[in-house]
C-alpha cells in the first residue's frame, strides 16, 4: 500500500526519543516545514535522558540561527557559559598544557597560512609559542571573553571571534522542547515496546507504546540513544566498533560546586587510563572521567575523578558505558538515526551535538518523499561515514601522538596501528608543516595544527615559499600579529563579567 503512494510527500514524522537528538530534530523539522508535516515526539520519562553533553563546538550558533534562538535567552535558560576552546593538560607529556582554540591562528599571507611563517621564525628563535598568535588561546587562560561587538572593525580579530557554549544538557532538552511544542510538535509520553514493519521494502509502519497506542508515521527518526531501538534492534543494522583505536568505553559523570569564576574553556586532563573533563556552568561545574575498562577498574576511575574535583561533589558519580563507533548505515528504509542511536565518538572534542546538527542538516537537504529513495539514503550514508571517520582520526591523534610511557594505556595508544588516513595527515605535517583539508571534514587547519604541535609533533621544515619573504618582513609579520592579538585581548572583559552583563541565569534556590 505504501509503495503505491511512493511519490507522495511525507506528511508525518515520528521522532522516537526526547534527548538532545530528539528535541533538536523535532524543533528543526517543525521550524522548517511549519504545520505542513505532523511531527510527533515519543519519549519515556521512566527511561530518561543520558543527561551529559555539556560542551559544544562553534557550529551550534548556526543551528540556533535556523531556529531563531536568541543567544542571551538560550545561555540564560541553560545555565550556560562560553567556550573559546579546550585546554589539554598532561596529554603530550605530564606537565604539558596547550589550548585547542577555535578561530584562526594569526593572519594568512599570500598563499600560505600563518603557521608556515611562524615555523621559520620559531626555528630562528624569533617567535613565541603558537598560542601567542590566536585570540582564543591568549584569552582563554586569562579567563576573558566577549562576543563580537557589532562595531568591531572588519579586520579586527574581535570581529571574527569564534566560540561555542557549555550548557546543562537536561535544561537544553527542556529549552528545545518548549520551542518545538510552540511550533506544533506533539509530545507523547510512553515507552515503545514494539516496532511494526510492513510492505515489500520492510518500512517501519508504527511503534507501539506500553499503553497499547500505536504511533504511525511516514518517516521515523531513531533518537533512542544507545538503545538504538529502530535502526539497531528493529532493522538490525550492524555496528562498526572502533575500540581498537579509541579504547575508552566507560565514563563517570559528576557535578560539583562551582568554586571560582567559570573558565571560558573546557578542561581535559589526561589520566592514567583516560582523561577527565571539567565544564564550567553558571550554577555548577560538570565533571567526568572517561576511561578504558581494559586498563583500569571502575573503583580506581571513581577515586581519580572524586580526588580531582574543584569543589564538593553534588551527587554520586553516574556510570555510563559506551562503544565508540557507528552503525553501518544511519539511514535505512524510512528510519534515520540521529544522535547516539546512530553512533558515538567519545566526547574529547565535544562533537556529539555537532553530529546531531550535521545529521539534521543533511536530512533537511536530502528530505525524501514517502518512498525514501535509495539514492538519497546512499548519499546520506556516504557523507555520514566520511564525517565520522574524519572526526575519529582527529580524536585518535590526541592519544597516539604522545610521549607518555607511564601506564599500559598510554603505551598501547602510543604504539597502536592507526588508520592510514590519519597517518597521511601526520606524515604531511611532519614533512613541512602542511595540512590539507579533506573536502568538508569538520576540523580544519587551525585545529589540526594546534593539536599536532600541542601533542609534541614538530615539522622537519616549512613550506619552501616562506623563503621568498624577506626575513625582516617575516619577523615584522609575526611580531605584528602578536601585538594585535595581545591588544585585542586587553579589551575583553572577564568571562564572568560578560555573562553577568548579558545573560546571567536566574539564581536557583
Ligand atoms: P539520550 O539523551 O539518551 O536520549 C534518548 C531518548 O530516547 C530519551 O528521551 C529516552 O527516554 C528515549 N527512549 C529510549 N528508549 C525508549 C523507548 N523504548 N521508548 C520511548 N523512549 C525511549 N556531546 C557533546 O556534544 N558534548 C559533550 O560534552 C558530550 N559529553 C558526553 C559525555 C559522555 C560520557 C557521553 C556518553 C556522551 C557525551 N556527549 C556529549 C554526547 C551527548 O550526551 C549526546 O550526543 C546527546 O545528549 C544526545 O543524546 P541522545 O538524544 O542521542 O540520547
Amino acid at each position: 500500500m505504501r509503495e503505491q503512494q511512493a511519490e507522495r510527500p511525507i506528511r508525518s514524522v515520528a521522532v522516537v526519543g526526547g534527548g538532545s537528538a530528539g528535541w533538536m530534530s523535532a524543533a528543526a523539522i517543525s521550524k522548517m516545514f511549519g504545520r505542513g508535516i505532523d511531527v510527533v515526539l515519543v519519549e519515556s520519562e521512566e527511561i530518561g535522558l543520558i543527561g551529559v553533553g555539556e560542551a559544544t563546538v562553534p557550529h551550534l550558533s548556526a543551528f540556533n540561527a535556523l531556529l531563531e534562538i536568541d543567544e542571551a535567552e538560550f545561555v540564560r535558560q541553560t545555565q550556560g557559559s562560553f567556550k573559546l576552546g579546550i585546554q589539554f593538560n598532561d596529554w603530550g607529556r605530564i606537565g604539558d598544557s596547550y589550548v585547542h582554540g577555535f578561530g584562526s591562528i594569526g593572519r594568512d599571507l599570500g598563499l600560505l597560512p600563518f603557521h608556515q611563517y611562524w615555523l621559520k621564525a620559531r626555528a630562528e628563535g624569533r617567535a613565541k609559542d603558537i598560542s601567542a598568535y590566536s585570540l582564543n588561546t591568549v584569552a582563554a587562560p586569562l579567563g576573558k571573553f566577549m562576543a563580537a561587538p557589532s562595531d568591531a572593525p572588519p579586520n579586527s580579530p574581535l570581529a571574527e571571534i569564534a566560540y561555542a557554549y557549555h550548557f546543562d544538557a537536561v535544561l537544553y532538552a527542556r529549552f528545545l522542547r518548549r520551542r518545538a511544542e510552540a511550533q506544533g510538535v506533539k509530545r507523547v509520553e510512553g515507552k515503545v515496546v514494539a516496532v511494526y514493519r510492513g510492505g515489500t521494502r520492510g518500512f517501519v509502519e508504527s511503534v507501539q507504546l506500553e499503553s497499547g497506542e500505536h504511533i504511525r508515521a511516514d518517516l521515523f527518526l531513531d533518537c533512542t540513544g544507545f538503545r538504538s531501538l529502530l535502526i539497531g534492534e528493529a532493522l538490525g543494522i550492524d555496528f562498526d566498533d572502533w575500540t581498537q583505536w579509541l579504547p575508552c568505553d566507560r565514563a563517570l559523570a559528576v557535578p560539583c560546586e562551582k568554586v571560582g569564576p567559570p573558565t571560558p574553556y573546557t578542561r581535559s586532563t589526561a589520566r592514567e587510563a583516560g582523561w577527565q573533563w571539567r565544564i564550567p556552568l553558571q550554577h555548577r561545574t560538570g565533571n567526568g572521567h572517561v576511561y578504558s575498562s581494559r586498563f583500569t577498574t571502575d573503583d580506581r576511575a571513581a577515586d581519580i575523578l572524586l580526588n580531582n574535583l574543584d569543589g564538593k561533589a553534588l551527587a554520586d558519580p553516574k556510570p555510563l558505558r559506551f562503544t565508540t563507533g557507528k552503525r553501518r548505515k544511519l539511514w535505512d528504509r524510512n528510519v534515520i538515526a540521529i544522535g547516539l542511536a546512530g553512533g558515538f565518538l567519545e566526547p574529547l572534542e565535544s562533537t556529539a551535538i555537532y553530529l546531531i546538527q550535521a545529521g539534521i542538516n543533511r536530512l533537511m537537504h536530502l528530505f525524501p518523499n514517502a518512498d525514501c529513495d535509495v539514492a538519497l539514503q546512499n548519499v546520506y550514508n556516504e557523507q555520514t561515514d566520511f564525517e565520522y571517520e574524519r572526526i575519529r582520526d582527529f580524536l585518535i591523534l590526541h592519544y597516539h601522538v604522545t610521549q607518555r610511557t607511564d601506564s599500559d594505556f598510554w603505551n598501547y595508544v602510543r604504539t597502536m596501528t592507526i588508520p592510514d588516513s590519519l597517518q597521511h595527515h601526520i606524515d604531511l605535517f611532519v614533512a613541512d608543516g602542511q595540512f590539507f583539508r579533506n573536502g568538508t571534514e569538520m576540523f580544519g587547519l587551525t585545529s589540526w595544527v594546534q593539536v599536532m604541535l600541542g601533542q609534541g609533533l614538530h615539522p622537519r621544515s616549512y613550506h619552501p615559499a616562506v623563503d621568498w619573504v624577506a626575513s625582516a618582513d617575516l619577523h615584522a609579520l609575526v611580531d605584528h600579529v602578536e601585538t594585535v592579538v595581545r591588544s585585542n585581548v586587553s579589551l575583553m572583559p572577564a568571562h564572568e563579567q560578560f555573562i553577568a552583563r548579558c545573560c546571567a541565569a536566574q539564581q536557583r534556590a
